[in-house]
């Protein structure tokens, strides 16, 4: 049944408008795509995309693109466009790992990152996706004064992410170890799927802002 699951969602993906199938040809004129020059926010492992599909239906003057490495997580996202089309909404099915292969420099206005994976073993750091690898990616397609927004229910992994801070270069501009609790980074929170999950069983949700 899984294996099968599988198999569809590579055909369902492969055939679907709304992933870009070939997205280094994008790279630097995502725009072209898009059809006008709006800033373009993405989405790390977007998981089954109710954040970034949120995030699409509250701003229509804003492009997203939401970025995720498995085809069967991918799947859930592309069912509920079928069912909501977003003009200013596209997927990729990628390992965040090339990401500059497919934004050119200061592309992108806005990265969100939610709930990434642990990772947990040491030797397995490099794959964190707030690691001082991965900063040094967002720094190429970032733009200038644009942000990284994070958030995580791991303590381990957030501790992590902010001593990664100072050797790849990055400023803390706004943190809380407690975001439901925490009035102003409440203010137009939008909810993740993982988010959901965590702190409806009492987890504290961590979150940062940073920036160059
Ligand atoms: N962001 C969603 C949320 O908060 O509900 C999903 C969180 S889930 C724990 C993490 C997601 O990131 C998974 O769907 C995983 O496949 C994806 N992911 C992990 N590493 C990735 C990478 N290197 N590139 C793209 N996606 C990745």
């Amino acid at each position: 049944m899984r294996l099968r699951n599988i198999t569809g969602s590579r055909e369902v993906i492969a055939a679907s408008d709304y992933v870009v199938h070939e997205p280094n040809d994008y790279k630097g004129k995502w725009n072209e795509l898009f059809g006008n020059n709006h800033p373009i926010r993405i989405e790390i492992g977007m998981g089954k995309g109710r954040f970034i599909m949120d995030l699409a239906r509250m701003h229509p003057d804003i492009n997203y693109v939401g970025i995720e490495k498995y085809s069967s997580v991918l799947l859930r996202g592309l069912q509920k466009m079928e069912q909501e089309p977003l003009p200013n909404l596209y997927f990729i099915r990628m390992d965040a790992e090339e990401i500059t292969q497919v934004f050119g420099h200061a592309e992108v206005d806005r990265i969100y990152l939610n709930f990434s994976d642990p990772w947990p073993k040491d030797r397995h750091a490099k794959r964190r996706l707030p690691s001082r690898e991965f900063l040094h990616r967002y720094d190429e397609i970032l733009a200038k004064d644009g942000v990284i927004e994070f958030k995580t229910d791991n303590h381990d992994l957030f501790q992590f992410a902010l001593e990664e801070l100072d050797p790849a270069g990055w400023h803390l501009d706004q943190m809380t170890e407690d975001l439901h609790h925490n009035e102003e980074m409440m203010q137009d929170n939008v909810m993740t799927e993982y988010e959901e999950r965590f702190s409806s069983i009492g987890n504290p949700i961590y979150k940062y802002i940073i920036s160059r």
